[in-house]
């Protein structure tokens, strides 16, 4: 069953279309679509294949070029109506297509977007596709960080309930080939990031459950500025009515910025007792959160749960790998993989989150984000006993500390690499036994990796290769 999910929330607002253009039946045999990126976002390379298999004409276009594409094309084998163009964006592909699919992590004020817009040319997201055509109700998830943790909590309470559940969106599942089987009984996951919210927030849709994880300014310099990226979060709350839920910070009660029509549920100053001693408090947080999502989907369903059955199924839950990942002991130390934690906020929690002595290896590519709350954490925290800074990041973050570290002869150590190997290489040599290697940049990867997963993979390879010390 296809629904627009505007009837939902009553009358359209003429502000936001509704999402009726994006019904099966508006691509049709012959549509032309220009799908700008092709990355290695699965959820474009999904939404490619759906246009096609309805018999659209897709010419896919990306700045990179084919040899760093290549295991993408490779996905699109088997489409004939699937054609490409790497190297440059051509604004003659934008004016003269029927429909634009953009990849959610193209920049909105790319010209050629533009183009196609003042044509009015549609533009789409594969997560507007699946909304438009998808009848399950949807407990959508964002915020600053803690996303996909919450994510796999609640999908790990469901499922526990055995209640049929799919999960997908940022988190890097595409549900669009699913999305005729998803039945409106079932229960979707969709993580959305700042991202997504921006495409999406320039139509009408509201979500049974709504959670936000946390806020703080970040990815500033895509959304053009901090009022635009709140705008986008603050866009995931903005259609819902009484009957849904929003589930919110406890510091956001008094806050007027996150309000809205929906039944608040705030998280975050409850007694947690129950959890595994070891979790760390970050991830409390986000179980205190999952926990508010699933009580009410209990509650709609006849399947009420409470805090110490939740506690108690959420003893089995494993962590998402590259989150606080313990991957190797040797001699006594051990290596812990936060390759994820992509902004300071992440490296901050993951710094908190640590008992014994640590040696932390922090840096990589170029950030616009503050980093004054992560010195700040650097210069006060007792368990620290070395930083290893790498990359662009790393050498200002190195710069800021290095004199602030001398002059308070605190006798943490603090060093600049190149790159990751020879900052693992120096924390195994200056650590000693009971003591913790950490590798949580607070940066993205991208100077030295393709990714945050081969960054992490890397860490726990050189962590096992390295030579005993004896
Ligand atoms: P996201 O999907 O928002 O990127 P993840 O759950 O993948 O979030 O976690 C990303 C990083 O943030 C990891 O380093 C993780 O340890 C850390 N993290 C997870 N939850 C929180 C939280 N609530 N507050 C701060 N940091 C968190």
């Amino acid at each position: 069953m296809n629904r627009n999910l505007s009837e939902k929330t009553g009358a359209p607002d003429p502000g936001f279309p509704k999402l009726d253009a994006i019904k099966p039946d508006a691509i049709k045999p012959g549509t032309r679509i220009t799908a700008m990126g092709l990355g290695h976002f699965g959820g474009q390379i999904a939404a490619i294949k759906y246009c096609a298999e309805l018999g659209a004409d897709i010419l896919v276009t990306d700045r990179s070029s084919d040899e760093l594409l290549v295991d993408s094309v490779a996905r699109l084998q088997g489409y004939p109506h699937v054609s490409f163009r790497f190297g440059q964006h051509h604004p003659e592909d934008f004016v003269d297509a029927d429909l634009i699919l953009v990849s959610p992590a193209v920049k909105p004020s790319h010209p050629c977007l533009r183009a196609a817009e003042e044509k009015g040319i549609p533009v789409l997201t594969e997560i507007e596709l699946f909304l438009a055509n998808c009848s399950a109700k949807i407990i959508a998830v964002s915020g600053s960080v803690g996303k996909s943790t919450t994510v796999s909590m609640i999908e790990h309470l469901l499922l526990s309930m055995n209640i049929s559940v799919h999960v997908g969106g940022n988190i890097g599942n595409s549900l669009l080939p699913h999305v005729n089987e998803i039945s409106d009984r079932d229960w979707v996951i969709l993580e959305l990031s700042s991202f997504q919210l921006h495409w999406l927030s320039r139509r009408k849709y509201s979500f049974e459950v709504a959670v936000l994880t946390n806020y703080f300014p970040h990815h500033l310099d895509w959304h053009g500025g901090e009022e635009n990226y709140r705008a986008c979060k603050q866009s995931l709350l903005r259609n819902q009515d009484v009957t849904q839920l929003a589930v919110l910070p406890a510091s956001f009660r008094e806050n007027g910025d996150w309000r809205s029509q929906a039944t608040p549920v705030y998280f975050g100053n409850e007694d947690l007792a129950g959890l595994p001693e070891c979790w760390p408090v970050h991830d409390r947080r986000n179980a205190a959160a999952a926990y508010a999502a699933v009580k009410r989907i209990g509650d709609l369903q006849g399947g009420n749960i409470c805090w110490e059955d939740a506690a108690s199924l959420l003893k089995d839950y494993r962590g998402l790998p590259h989150r606080m990942e313990f991957v190797a002991e040797r001699e006594g130390r051990r290596f812990i993989n936060d390759s994820k934690a992509t902004c300071p906020h992440a490296a901050i929690a993951a710094l908190r989150s640590m008992t014994e002595p640590t040696w932390l290896i922090l840096g990589g590519a170029l950030l616009p984000d503050d980093l004054e709350g992560l010195i700040g954490e650097l210069k006060t925290t007792s368990i620290l006993r070395g930083i290893a800074c790498v990359g662009p990041t790393g050498q200002r973050i190195f710069q800021r500390l290095k004199p602030i570290l001398s002059k308070q002869k605190k006798n943490v150590l603090c060093q600049l690499y190149p790159s990751l190997k020879p900052a693992v290489q120096w924390c195994w040599e200056s650590s000693k036994s009971g003591d913790s290697i950490l590798l949580s940049p607070g940066c993205p990867s991208y100077d030295e990796f393709q990714n945050y997963e081969q960054r992490g993979n890397n860490f726990a390879k050189f962590a096992k290769e390295l030579k005993s010390h004896s």
